[in-house]
């Protein structure tokens, strides 16, 4: 299974990304996970990665494109892989597209997972308090919602002219959101 999921910042796509990829067994691969470690660990890609992430604005594509070519060629990623935050314009599409392509693969299914845009607000400013993500606070939440909305959502549609989009309700009870997008795969 070769997974991609989209949705706003708040929506609540890595909680569910990992429990999805560990009911299906494949690898959750979350570009702003792998970023974070990055930054942590204080790497030449986290320096220059926090710059943007700080600001609310995507790190530059041929950075991230780099990234993820690397990640899916590690063997956990043979048997299939949920991208979580990646591709998020649609020039990381058609480099997703080309690196499968290289291995006659496409993605299979994408899944959107749309939220409330206050209930998101709210829930970012939440997890500031008890995780305190530098790119948390309200001004920066404000300017990731407005890429989004700029940059990512058009890919809903790009997707969605293949047939392969399934948009799920991502409000509500955490197991009950993962139910309706297991469904929504099996379905
Ligand atoms: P959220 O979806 O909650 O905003 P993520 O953890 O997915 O958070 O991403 C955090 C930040 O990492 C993004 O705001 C961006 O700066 C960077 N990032 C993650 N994925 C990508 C990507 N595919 N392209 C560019 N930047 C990315």
């Amino acid at each position: 299974m070769r997974l991609v999921f989209l949705g706003p910042p708040g929506a609540g796509k890595g909680t569910q990304a990992r429990r999805v990829a560990d009911n299906l067994s494949i690898p959750a691969i979350s570009t702003g996970d792998i970023f974070r470690s990055n930054v942590s660990a204080g790497t030449e890609l986290g320096v220059l990665a926090k710059r943007y992430m700080d600001a609310g604005e995507y790190v530059p594509d041929s950075v991230t494109n780099d990234m993820v070519r690397a990640r899916l060629a590690e063997p956990d990623a043979e048997r299939g892989f949920l991208l979580d935050g990646y591709p998020r314009t649609t020039a990381q599409v058609e480099v997703l597209d080309a690196i499968l392509a290289t291995s006659g693969l496409t993605v299979e299914a994408v899944v959107e997972i749309t939220a409330d845009a206050d209930e998101v607000v709210g829930r970012l400013l939440k997890r500031a308090e008890i995780e305190g993500r530098a790119d948390d606070t309200e001004d920066v939440i404000r300017r990731r919602l407005e890429v989004y909305a700029e940059q990512t959502e058009p890919l809903t549609s790009l997707y969605g002219s293949r047939g392969i989009v399934h948009r799920v309700d991502g409000m509500g009870a955490v197991d009950d959101v993962t139910g309706r997008i297991l469904a929504a795969l099996e379905g």
